[in-house]
C-alpha cells in the first residue's frame, strides 16, 4: 500500500492536471464553459483527495476544519455577491491565494530553521520568490478589492519620490534576498523580506485608478498563479507547480486580451492613473447644456413603435443594464419582438460592463440563446443593415470618438458601430459619462434618440407597449 501510494498520488496529479488543461480549453467559449468549470472542480476535488491521502499529512483534524471554513465562505460569497461585484471577490480570492502560496514558503523556511539543516539554494532561492510574489498579491489584491468595494477611494494615490521609494525597496529587496541565500538562518532579514513584499503590494496598486481594477485584478491574478508555482518549487510538488503555471499564464493572457480591447499597453494601464471614476465627469444636460449640442428624446410608446415595426434590431447590452439587472427584461422585449417577426441579436463588446465576459454571463442567466450572441467582428458590417440599434447601458463601447476623434482619450479602442445603423435607441438615466470619463458624440447624432431611465424601467416599459402592437 505504501509502495503504491506515491504513484496512485502522481497518477491522480496527472488526471487532475490533465482536467485543468481540458476545463480551461472549454472556458474559452460561453457553449462549453459550463462544462469546463466542472471539469476543472472534478480535477481539484482528484487533486485534493489525493493530497489528503498523502502519508506525509500529519493532522487531517486541523485540515477537515479548513476545508469546512473555507468552503463555506466560498459557498456562501458565490451565491451572495452581485455579478457586478465579481471582479472585487475575484481579486479579494486572488489576494488570498497569494497570501496562502507566501505562507507555504515561510513555513518552508521555518522547518529548515528548526531541523537546524541549511535549505538547498535552490529551495530558499524559490522560497524567496514565492515570499515576494505572494506578499505582492496579498496587499495589492486587498487594495483593489478596497478600491473596487468602496472601502477606499478609487483615485490614484500620488506622493513624492514614489517611484525612486519603490525602486528603494526593491533593491532592498534584491540585496536581503542575495544575504539570505548565504546566511538561511538570519530570521531578522527573512521577516523583513516578508514586510517588504507587502508594502510593494500595497504601493504597486495605490497609485491605479479604481476603474483599472479588474485589469489590475486579472494581473493579480496571474501573480497569484506565479507565487503558486513557486510554492510548488519549495516543497516539491508537481501539481502546485503546474497549476500556478496554468493560472500564471491565463491570467496574463486575459490582461492582454482586456489591455488591447481598450486599445491600451499594460504600462498604460499601471502607470497612466487612468479610470479614476465611473461616471463621474460633468456632463451636458439632455437639453444641450455647457456643450451646446441636443439629444432627441424619445418616450417608451415611440420606442416600441420604431422596435416593433422594424425588421431587424441589435441589442447592445453594457455596464448599466448589468448594474441595472435588466437582463431578464431584455429578454421578454426580445421574445416579443420575435414574436411578431423581428430578426433580433445581441451585440457583445469584449470589455463591455466591468470583466471580461460581463454580459455573456448575463445573457446566459436570462437563458439567452448562445447563438444569437455577436462578437464585435462579426457584428460591426451588420450595421449598416440593422435597422434599430438598441444600446442599453453601454458608452464607451459605442463612442464614435473612438474611430474618429484623434485627440479623444479612448481614440483607436474597438467600438461597436452603432452609428451605422439606420436608427439607435439609447437607454441611460442622464447624460453622464461612462468608465472613460468622455462625453459621447452618439448621443447627439440625428439618427439617435434618448430613452432615459434606468435601464429595467425602460426595458419592461418597452416589453409592455410592444405587447400592445
Ligand atoms: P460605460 O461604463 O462606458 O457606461 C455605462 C453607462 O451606463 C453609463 O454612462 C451610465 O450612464 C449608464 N448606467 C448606469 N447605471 C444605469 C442604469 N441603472 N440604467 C441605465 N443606464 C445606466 O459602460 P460600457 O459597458 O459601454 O463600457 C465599459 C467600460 O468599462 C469601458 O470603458 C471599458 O474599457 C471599461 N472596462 C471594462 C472592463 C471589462 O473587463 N469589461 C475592465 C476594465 C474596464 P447614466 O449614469 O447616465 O445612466
Amino acid at each position: 500500500m505504501i509502495d503504491f501510494l506515491p504513484t496512485g498520488i502522481e497518477l491522480s496529479y496527472l488526471v487532475a492536471v490533465t482536467l485543468f488543461f481540458f476545463g480551461l480549453k472549454k472556458l474559452g467559449s460561453p457553449a462549453t464553459a459550463r462544462n469546463g468549470n466542472i471539469l476543472a472542480s472534478i480535477g481539484m476535488l482528484i487533486a485534493i483527495v489525493a493530497t489528503l491521502l498523502n502519508q506525509q499529512v500529519l493532522n487531517y483534524g486541523t485540515i477537515l476544519i479548513a476545508i469546512a471554513i473555507g468552503s463555506a465562505i466560498g459557498g456562501i460569497a458565490a451565491y451572495k455577491v452581485e455579478m457586478t461585484d465579481m471582479p472585487q471577490m475575484v481579486g479579494l480570492f486572488n489576494g488570498l491565494g497569494g497570501a496562502a502560496s507566501s505562507m507555504v514558503a515561510v513555513g518552508e523556511f521555518w522547518r529548515y530553521l528548526a531541523t537546524a539543516d541549511a535549505p538547498p539554494l535552490p529551495t530558499t532561492v524559490t522560497a524567496v520568490l514565492g515570499v515576494l510574489i505572494g506578499g505582492v498579491t496579498f496587499t495589492g489584491s486587498l487594495i483593489a478589492f478596497a478600491k473596487l468595494q468602496g472601502i477606499m477611494s478609487g483615485s490614484p494615490i500620488l506622493f513624492p519620490l514614489q517611484q525612486p521609494f519603490n525602486l528603494a525597496l526593491l533593491i532592498g529587496f534584491v540585496s536581503a534576498s542575495v544575504y539570505i541565500c548565504v546566511q538561511p538562518f538570519n530570521v531578522p532579514v527573512f521577516l523583513a523580506l516578508v514586510g517588504i513584499s507587502l508594502v510593494l503590494g500595497v504601493l504597486f496598486v495605490i497609485p491605479i485608478g479604481g476603474g483599472d481594477m479588474p485589469v489590475v485584478i486579472s494581473l493579480l491574478n496571474s501573480f497569484s498563479g506565479l507565487a503558486a508555482s513557486a510554492a510548488g518549487f519549495v516543497v516539491m510538488n508537481n501539481l502546485l507547480i503546474i497549476a500556478g503555471a496554468l493560472v500564471g499564464a491565463s491570467g496574463i493572457i486575459l490582461t492582454v486580451i482586456m489591455c488591447k480591447a481598450m486599445n491600451r499597453s499594460i504600462t498604460n494601464v499601471l502607470f497612466a492613473g487612468f479610470g479614476t471614476g465611473e461616471g463621474t465627469a460633468a456632463a451636458p444636460s439632455a437639453s444641450g447644456g455647457a456643450t451646446n449640442k441636443s439629444v432627441r428624446n424619445i418616450d417608451p410608446e415611440e420606442g416600441a413603435m420604431m422596435l416593433g415595426y422594424a425588421r431587424s434590431v441589435v441589442i447592445v447590452p453594457g455596464y448599466g443594464m448589468a448594474v441595472a439587472q435588466a437582463q431578464h427584461s431584455v429578454k421578454e422585449l426580445v421574445d416579443m419582438l420575435e414574436s411578431l417577426g423581428v430578426d433580433v441579436k445581441y451585440a457583445i463588446h469584449p470589455v463591455a460592463g466591468r470583466m471580461p465576459g460581463h454580459m455573456n454571463v448575463l445573457l446566459a442567466e436570462a437563458n439567452v440563446p448562445y447563438p444569437q450572441l455577436y462578437d464585435m467582428d462579426d457584428i460591426n458590417p451588420q450595421f449598416e443593415q440593422t435597422d434599430v440599434a438598441l444600446v442599453i447601458g453601454a458608452n464607451d463601447v459605442v463612442n464614435p470618438a473612438a474611430r474618429e476623434d484623434k485627440n479623444s482619450p479612448i481614440y483607436g479602442m474597438p467600438i461597436l458601430d452603432v452609428d451605422k445603423a439606420k436608427h439607435t435607441i439609447v437607454i441611460k438615466r442622464g447624460m453622464s459619462t461612462g468608465f472613460a470619463g468622455v462625453d459621447n458624440d452618439l448621443f447627439y447624432k440625428d439618427k439617435t434618440m434618448m430613452l432615459f431611465g434606468s435601464a429595467k424601467d425602460m426595458v419592461a416599459k418597452l416589453a409592455s407597449e410592444v405587447k400592445q402592437l
